[in-house]
Order: structure tokens, then sequence, then C-alpha cells
């Protein structure tokens, strides 16, 4: 099998805009423009970015909800951004989402059974007395106690819900979990309960995570490798604590400035970035973060940095003139 898990390659995902009474597209919203990256089996690569820079885009277009523009995605070496609704079904079995909301994704209206159950009909999975077996062994998994089968989303705390969502989500067995702001909703204190509960599926099921996040401070436990993302595009990639000591792109600066310091007698610098991120309708020239960089030079509104090679990190990628 190869050692690469997920592969994307040059990956585009342009909404049409439409404008005017006839409801022409003129323009094109670039959420996903031009992104690359792999994941390797047992391996979490966390993304990071401000809301609207399209990183829930890239998961969405990853599990294929959204058909990609562009580019390709390629699982277990198969090439899966044409596949058909037939053939996406199986490839489906093989990736599933965590949602940011819990009450959101799931059906208020249907039993925990029920939800739970929902992906093991859908796949045609064994029969009624296999599959009521199963829900139970995934609540037991996720540390739900078995008689919450027979109640509903709403009565249940946030933290539960989000344990409802992966019980459903490893209900098929997949290989590779998106977790599109999985804790972001929820209570400081039942974040790192969540976190750890998904720490601890990664290593009994060798699971590999695309973990989303806007938060740097989230990804820093859970991730191994790192890739933030600014405007539909990645800007800078590494290893976890590469990243975290020693990042090279302004724009990773800024984030993990913002980190707090557990530590009060550890003093860093806020590099706070101004405004807001632009809009991916009309993208800036040149380096796209160059209205809110505080390195900017002249030729960064000019020329488009290219992803080359990190001087911090063998395996890292960063994109700025300033480290060409
Ligand atoms: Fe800032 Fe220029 Fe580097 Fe872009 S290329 S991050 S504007 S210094």
């Amino acid at each position: 099998m190869s050692k690469v898990l997920l592969e994307v390659q040059d990956l585009k995902m342009h909404f049409p805009v439409k404008e005017g009474i006839l409801l022409r597209t003129s323009k094109y919203n670039k959420a996903v423009d031009g992104i690359s990256l792999e994941i390797a089996p047992g391996e979490t690569l966390g993304l990071v970015g401000e809301s609207g820079c399209g990183k829930s885009t890239l998961g969405r277009c990853i599990a294929r909800l959204y058909k990609p523009t562009s580019g390709s995605i390629k699982f277990e070496g198969e090439e899966i951004s044409l596949l058909g609704a037939n053939a996406l079904s199986a490839y489906r079995r093989h990736i599933q989402m965590i949602f940011q909301d819990p009450m959101e994704s799931l059906n208020s209206r249907h039993t925990v059974a029920e939800i739970i159950e929902e992906p093991l009909i859908v796949q045609n999975m064994g029969d009624t007395a296999w599959r009521a077996k199963r829900v139970k062994e995934l609540l037991d998994i996720v540390g739900l106690p078995a008689r919450s089968v027979s109640r509903y989303p709403f009565e249940f705390s946030g933290g539960q819900r989000q344990r409802i969502g992966i019980a459903r989500s490893i209900a098929l067995n997949p290989k590779l979990i998106i977790c599109d702001e999985p804790v972001s909703a929820l209570d400081v204190s039942i974040q790192s309960q969540i976190l750890n509960l998904l720490v601890d599926l990664q290593k009994e099921f060798n699971l590999s995570y695309l973990f989303i996040a806007h938060d740097l401070a989230v990804v820093k436990h859970i991730s191994d490798r790192i890739a933030i993302m600014y405007l539909g595009k990645i800007v800078e990639t590494g290893d976890s604590q590469t990243i975290y000591r020693n990042a090279q792109h302004p724009y990773t600066q800024s984030l993990i400035s913002a980190i707090p310091m557990p530590d009060p007698h550890r003093k860093v610098t806020r590099q706070l970035i101004i405004g807001d991120v632009p809009s991916p309708i009309a993208p800036p020239p040149g380096c796209n973060f160059h209205p809110r960089c505080p390195r900017a030079i002249e030729r960064c509104s000019v020329d488009v940095p290219q992803l080359s090679a990190s001087k911090a990190d063998s395996t890292g990628l960063v994109s700025c003139h300033l480290v060409d």
C-alpha cells in the first residue's frame, strides 16, 4: 500500500458569483486556489487559518461533498476528484467528517441509535441485530452509556453531542476523518476531553486526521504536521514543533504570537495583523497577504511568492519573498 493515504495536487474550488438581472457569472469566489498536500496513514495534519480562508471548503472537497473545479485528489493512489455517485459511496466508507456544531450536524428528530446506525444502513452493513450491537459498541468506545440509544441530541451537553458525532464518524471504520473545527463550539474544559478522545481513537484504529481549526493553540497538541492557509492558498507547512518554534511566514508568526503563553516569564511580542481577510472574489495582486503584512516590501504587491523549501524544516515549505 502507498505510504501516502491522501494526496491533493493543485486543487481549486472556484464558486461562480452570479450578478445582474440575468444572473450571469461574472466573477468567481476562489475559496480554494491551488492547494497541494499529503496525509500519511495514522498522521494528523492540522490546517489552520482565519475564518473565510477556505479551509472548510477544502475539507468538503476532499470529502467530495463538493466537486472541485480542477486539480487532483488521490486516495490510496486512486483519483477520486471525478468519481460519480456510485463510486463515491464506496469512497465515503473510508473518509468521514466531524463538524463544528453537533447540534446542526445531528438530526434532532432522530434518536442516537438512528443517528449512529444511519451510515451502516446506507452502506448495507449487517442486519438489525448486528447494527444495534454495533451502535452500543460505538457508544462505549466514545464514552457514552448504552442507555443513550433511545435519547435525542437535545438531551445531551455539547461535549456529549460531539461524542455522538464521533461515534457516527467511526461507525464504518474509516481511514481518514476530516475534523472541521470539532472543538471550537465547546467550553475549554470540554475541548481537551474531546481532543484526548480523538488521540485515543487514532492510536486504536490507526486513523488519519485532517484537523481544521482557526486557533493554532488547539491544533498544537494533536498535529504531526501543520499547514497554514490564507485566502485559498497554503502559505507555510512544516512539522508541528518547528512551526511553533521557528515559523518563517509573517502570517504564521502573527498567529503564533497570539497564543497565550502558559509561562508568564516567557515574553512573546504580539504581532498584530491589521484589517480583515480580503475577499476571495478579488484577492490582492502579488502576495495576497501584502495589504496586512507588517514586513511587506515593494515587490510583495507585484510578484506572487511561490511555495519553496523552508530554512527551518527539511520537509517544510513557505511562500514569502523574505525567505526565498
Ligand atoms: Fe509579507 Fe511580502 Fe512575505 Fe507576503 S511575500 S508574507 S507580503 S513579506
